[in-house]
């Protein structure tokens, strides 16, 4: 799970910058507005200060073992700071104990204008599920494994065919009919009608057509096999025997040429395995051209690595 990821590496593995970490989710959280501080006497231990000049807010990153010794430091840091300070936010990644709280406690009586809060490294990991993809790999400098580099395989979900190029085109011209007709008789109507009156008869005898012819041909029009795009394929050279193509780059169906004028379409999905989510991962082609899988129910999210075996030469 994510938030369990995250929340392991915010809690600093070796080589893991915490205060690195911690600066970059505060530019996502709050953009132009945060800047980092360099705050007076640095204690040379690594710790990191910022400022929201929206809110108003002070942070101070820390994973020093010595948790109340470093909150009072940079507290005082902060209250040297030029700017006006409503809130003290101490970040961390170390245990809070008592004691710590006795000194928070000890801040806020004796500072009643500044609110004081602690942020731990597990709060954030919980808030930083509900970003995005980009923005969480942006913080925490890698790629997020259990998304982008989990591989799925998907199965066929349905498949239609194998049919020839000539049922094709006949089980397509239907809705090709539909379309050309409808048009055609709207530009007659919109050419030839005089008043508001004709226009209006015109359109509803149109839709009335058209809505009867897809009534009496509704079993053909389910058997529609795309063959304008397979004919474009097929003088285009793009799809040799053995080849499939995306039906377009947006779209997650399939054909296959299996033989001379023979032809496959597919629709493949696998469950989307992300916790809670009942989505299907369909192929995708990516932003860079590469084949991913997406969820459909979170698109931006929920991707994954798809297994190439099956797609062979697929372009
Ligand atoms: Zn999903």
């Amino acid at each position: 799970m994510e938030k369990d990821f995250i929340s392991i590496l915010l809690a600093g593995h070796e080589g893991f910058n915490f205060q690195d970490v911690c600066e970059r989710y505060l530019i996502v959280k709050h953009g132009k507005d945060f800047v980092p501080v360099t705050p007076n006497g640095s204690e040379g231990d690594g710790g990191r200060d910022g400022y929201c000049f929206r809110t108003g807010e002070y942070f101070a990153i820390s994973s020093n073992e010595k948790v109340s010794a470093k909150i009072k430091a940079d507290f005082a840091s902060c209250m040297s700071y030029d700017h006006p300070v409503s809130t003290f936010t101490f970040i961390t990644n170390r245990g809070v104990r008592p004691k710590d709280c006795d000194v928070l406690d000890e801040l806020r009586r004796n500072n009643p204008g500044i609110a004081v809060h602690v942020l731990r490294h597990s709060e954030i990991a919980v808030e930083m599920t509900g970003m995005s993809t980009e923005q969480i790999e942006y913080i925490l400098g890698q790629p997020l494994p259990f998304q982008r580099n989990k591989m799925v395989y998907l199965k066929i979900r349905k498949k239609i065919g194998p049919f020839t190029l000539l049922e094709s085109i006949k089980d397509s011209m239907h809705g090709y009919i539909i379309v050309v007709a409808s048009c055609l008789i709207l530009g007659f109507s919109l050419f030839y009608s005089t008043t508001d009156l004709v226009r209006t008869i015109f359109f509803t005898v149109i839709f009335g057509l058209t809505f009867l012819y897809m009534y009496c041909n509704r079993e053909s029009l389910k058997k529609y096999k795309f063959s304008h795009k397979i004919l474009y394929y097929l003088i285009t050279g793009k799809l040799h025997v053995g080849d499939e193509v995306l039906l377009t780059s947006t779209s997650h169906i399939t054909i296959y040429r299996n033989a001379m004028w023979s032809f496959i379409i597919h629709e493949r999905a696998a469950e989307c395995t992300r916790p809670g989510c009942k989505g299907h991962v369909l192929l995708h082609k990516s932003e860079t051209g590469t084949f991913i899988g997406r969820c459909n129910k979170d698109r931006v999210n929920h991707l994954y690595n798809v297994d190439n075996n099956f797609y062979g030469e697929m372009k």
